[in-house]
């Protein structure tokens, strides 16, 4: 039975606490988990599946405040590349690129991998120096990489604009063959699948509200749906990380943004690779369906509200007729937005926390669904060992207080 007494509950009805249980549900057996992920998205449902597959651990379940793939796992414009500038991400990304060339087969579904290359556009002198010297960096990391010239950019995508007349003309290119496109909510179902075929219980219509600890260890989790026990708990809930965090008496260094994008009206098939131009912050791929898929810079102001503001969109339209004359009176079908949280470095956290088996994954700013299969990867091994993968211990969260950045602004601030 459990202890509750009449001042608590005088208490409780007279605050109204979101963090305390109700006593006649506190008073029901607790379901208790080897390891509770908070988060159904991409991240956090490839992460019980590893969890399960690699490590062995069956008895754990993820929680949804919404529906799996709700979030930006289904909101996202499905970029997937591994070209980023430093070692540290290059291994991080190139490790995810990997595990998505395997995907399909692995979870038994058509998740509509397509990797048909990605342009990251040059418009000046400066975008230029940044292009070349990641190209090189990436071969020497053994990541395919190439620079084209314009004439080699029209070559590769023939409906951009490359003439010298342009406003942002385009003056070269990076361009990786093997990176792409997915159906992004599929893969939060392929993983849910495939984890809940190894045992794993997901959730839905569960918000966290509050984290239980006792001597400075996480014991589980107050939810919507009651009180839930786990022995470790994992957060990964992109753009609301620091609000669960608070919930444990963690800050993290990150900022809540909205991130939007766009798709017109289905088309025949006009576009054969994915552009992204950092420069004039427009990024645009055609989905299966035949919809343009076009991505926008983020939101300057904090925010939770799944929306952003309209003149980005105008913004980001205005650059898309820059580059693409031809899309002009090309009509829009549908606006939506999402919370991306953005760390100072441009990079993800993926870590241990100073709570004993409470661990978080956040941080991945506009870009994590390309590395959703390595994110759950290495996460599920971090919180099976107690003890960072390889790949993820330089994504510590000391990496603050240490000063050891990895500074991905050029390379993936805005670029998804
Ligand atoms: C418009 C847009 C375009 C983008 N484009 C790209 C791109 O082209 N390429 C790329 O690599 N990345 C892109 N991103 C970023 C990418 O979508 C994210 O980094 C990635 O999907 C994060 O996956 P996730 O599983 O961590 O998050 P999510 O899919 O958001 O999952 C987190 C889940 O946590 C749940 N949650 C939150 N709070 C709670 C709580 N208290 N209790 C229980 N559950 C909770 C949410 O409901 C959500 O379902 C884009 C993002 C946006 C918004």
């Amino acid at each position: 039975m459990q202890n509750f007494s009449l001042l608590s509950l005088l208490r409780h009805a007279a605050t109204g606490h979101r963090n305390w249980t109700p006593f006649w549900r506190d008073a029901t057996p607790k379901p208790r988990y080897d390891a509770i992920i908070i988060g159904g998205g991409g991240h956090g449902l490839a992460t019980a599946y590893y969890l399960a597959k690699n490590h062995g651990m069956t008895n754990i379940a993820v929680l949804e405040k919404g529906w799996i793939g709700g979030g930006n796992t289904g909101r996202n414009t499905t970029i997937i590349r591994s070209n980023y500038l430093w070692n540290e991400s290059g291994a991080l990304y190139e490790h995810a690129l990997k595990l998505w060339e395997g995907l399909k087969e692995e979870l038994n579904l058509n998740l509509m991998f397509s990797q048909r290359g990605v342009l990251n556009l040059a418009h000046n002198l400066s975008d230029i120096r940044e292009g070349i010297r990641r190209v090189e960096a990436n071969k020497l990391n053994g990541i395919d990489a190439e620079w084209l010239d314009p004439q080699g950019v029209k070559d590769f995508c023939p409906i951009i604009d490359v003439s010298p007349n342009a406003r942002y003309p385009v003056l070269g290119a990076t361009l990786q063959r093997r990176a792409g496109v997915a159906r992004h909510d599929t893969v939060a179902w392929g993983y849910a699948r495939a984890a809940d075929a190894l045992g794993v219980d997901i959730i839905q219509n569960c918000e966290v509200i509050g984290m239980l600890r006792e001597d400075g260890q996480i014991t589980g989790v107050r939810t919507t749906r009651g009180t839930i026990l786990a022995n470790k708990v994992g957060i990964v809930a992109a753009g609301h990380t620091s609000v669960l965090a608070s919930m444990a008496d963690i800050r993290l260094p990150l900022q809540s943004h909205p991130l939007q994008a766009l798709v017109s009206e289905p088309l025949k098939p006009i576009h054969p690779c994915v552009v992204m131009s950092n420069a004039v912050h427009v990024y645009l791929s055609q989905s299966d369906k035949g919809e343009l898929v076009v991505g926008a810079g983020i939101d300057a102001y904090n925010s939770y509200s799944q929306r952003g503001s309209f003149h980005l969109i105008e913004h980001q339209m205005a650059a898309l007729i820059e580059l693409f004359p031809i899309l002009s009176r090309v009509r829009m079908l549908r606006t939506w937005g999402g919370i991306v949280d953005v760390c100072p470095d441009a990079s993800p956290i993926i870590s241990k926390t100073p709570v004993r088996n409470l661990f978080i994954n956040c941080g991945w700013g506009t870009g994590g669904f390309k590395a959703t299969p390595g994110s759950g990867w290495v996460f599920a091994h971090t919180i099976a060992t107690g003890e960072p993968h390889p790949l993820n211990a330089p994504f510590a969260l000391e990496r603050f207080t240490t000063g050891a950045l990895i500074d991905e602004h050029g390379a993936a601030a805005v670029a998804h």
